[in-house]
């Protein structure tokens, strides 16, 4: 039975006015890196709550949270102004398919995020399974500014761990900046622009694609994947393709 626990926020970053991460204390179930916690605040005498993915991985000390606010977003604004010791509801156990029991073996698995879309593929290299189980691993993030690439200290270090292995690769939409495309992530698929930034071909035979977020993207790119023989993954028909949209 799901029950609703008390966390304790532990620290509050706000990267920037609309970036932050909440690292909360709080004694759930173990959960599988990919899924996703329900997290609750009392807010005018009711309980709102919504969904969001674990950034940290199983067997972290603290629960890890990436979030954006949303303009007029009732969670994820009241969310940025906790502070160390409040409370924040968990709902235990974590929920979600997520993961990699949900995706086949393959050579090559490639992770496509927007925003904080990035966080169960953060929870998810930082175990060891994808690193039994596929020979290279792609991580792609596409952001608004510069500076909504957040985590970069850690994709440097999961870089420097398994080296020509992992390649990471970012898109801003809105700016310039050397050393990332500028674009979305779905048109880079139909031209190629991606495959050619990473040096590795998306292909039915090699690649399992995992795609999380913005829904439009993550509709845009399995559109351009399906022209190109991608299938989604089902239990009973295996195919290429797992997605978690974010609304
Ligand atoms: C499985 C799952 C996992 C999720 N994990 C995360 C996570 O790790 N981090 C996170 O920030 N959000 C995540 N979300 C989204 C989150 O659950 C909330 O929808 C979001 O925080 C907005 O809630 P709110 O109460 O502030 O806004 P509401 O008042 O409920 O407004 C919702 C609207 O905000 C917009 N929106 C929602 N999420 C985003 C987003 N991330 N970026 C841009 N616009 C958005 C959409 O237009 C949506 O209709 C996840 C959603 C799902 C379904």
């Amino acid at each position: 039975m799901a029950e609703w626990l008390e966390g304790k926020v532990v620290e509050n970053i706000h990267w920037t006015d609309s970036l932050f991460t909440l690292k909360i204390e709080a004694d759930i179930a173990p959960f599988e890196a990919g899924q996703f916690a329900s997290l609750a605040l009392m807010i005018d005498g009711e309980r709102v709550a919504r969904p969001y993915s674990f950034l940290s991985s199983p067997g972290a000390d603290l629960l890890e949270f990436f979030f954006y606010t949303t303009e007029t977003g009732v969670l994820s604004n009241a969310l940025y102004a906790v502070n160390p010791g409040d409370t924040v509801l968990v709902k235990n156990p974590a929920n979600g398919f997520f993961t990699l029991d949900e995706v086949p073996a393959s050579k090559d698995l490639w992770m496509l995020g927007t925003g904080t879309g990035i966080a169960p593929f953060l929870s998810i290299l930082n175990t060891d399974r994808p690193w039994e189980t596929y020979e290279n691993l792609v991580l792609v993030q596409g952001v608004r500014r510069l500076e909504d690439f957040k985590y970069q200290e850690m994709i440097a270090g999961i870089q420097e761990k398994y080296g020509e292995r992992f390649r990471f690769q970012g898109f801003v939409s809105r700016e310039q900046i050397e050393g990332t495309i500028q674009g979305r992530i779905p048109a880079s698929i139909e031209d190629g622009s991606l495959e050619n930034a990473v040096n590795l071909e998306l292909s039915v035979l090699d690649s399992q694609v995992m795609l999380c977020g913005n829904p439009d993207m993550v509709k845009d790119a399995v559109d351009h994947l399906k022209t190109r023989g991608f299938k989604k993954n089902r239990r009973k028909s295996p195919g290429h393709i797992n997605t978690e949209n974010y609304w």
